[in-house]
């Protein structure tokens, strides 16, 4: 298990315990929640950054590194398809 379960007061509606909320570690952080009583909910999205924007982080942070190896290309194909993000 790498996750876990628990419920907490809406910052919304302020019920009680209402509020119904999941986290994971794998393959990274996430969380959601969602509340019975009015609705509120918030999750983890899912995405890639446009061709510009990525271009901007890697100078950000200094990352040359752009060429992928074949496992890399591989994982990148296969976590596509299991997150439902491939373009
Ligand atoms: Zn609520």
């Amino acid at each position: 298990m790498s996750g876990n379960s628990y419920s907490q007061d809406c910052p919304r509606c302020l019920g009680k315990d209402t509020l119904m909320c999941n986290n994971d570690s794998r393959p990274h952080e996430t969380i959601n929640g969602e509340c019975v009583c009015c609705g509120y909910f918030y999750y983890t999205n899912f995405s890639r950054l446009d061709k510009d924007t990525l271009k901007q982080i890697r100078k950000d942070y200094g990352y040359k590194n752009k060429k992928l190896t074949k496992k890399q290309l591989e994982n990148i194909k296969d976590f596509d398809l299991n997150y439902g993000v491939k373009e």
